[in-house]
């Protein structure tokens, strides 16, 4: 198995409004808008800019360290 749940090391994990967990792949930045699948919410963002009703998901952005993870190479994004 390569990769840390099918990404290698490129990938950041954040939250929706209602906490659902989910993946921005590829440079780990929020680029794209779309909605959280469970709960319909808006999720990602523009620009390398999260959306302001998001949060990144410490643990699992943790456990993904400990796998090998690069950090959140974004100002936003550090501060862990
Ligand atoms: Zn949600």
């Amino acid at each position: 198995m390569s990769g840390f749940l099918g990404f290698n090391t490129r990938g950041h994990f954040y939250q929706c409004p209602n906490g659902h967990v989910y993946v921005i792949t590829e440079c780990g930045g929020a680029m794209v808008e779309s909605k959280c699948p469970e709960c319909g919410c808006a999720i990602g963002g523009r620009d390398h800019t999260l959306n302001n009703t998001n949060a990144r998901a410490m643990d699992f952005e943790n456990i993904g360290r400990d796998e090998g993870l690069a950090d959140n190479p974004f100002a936003w994004g550090r501060g862990a």
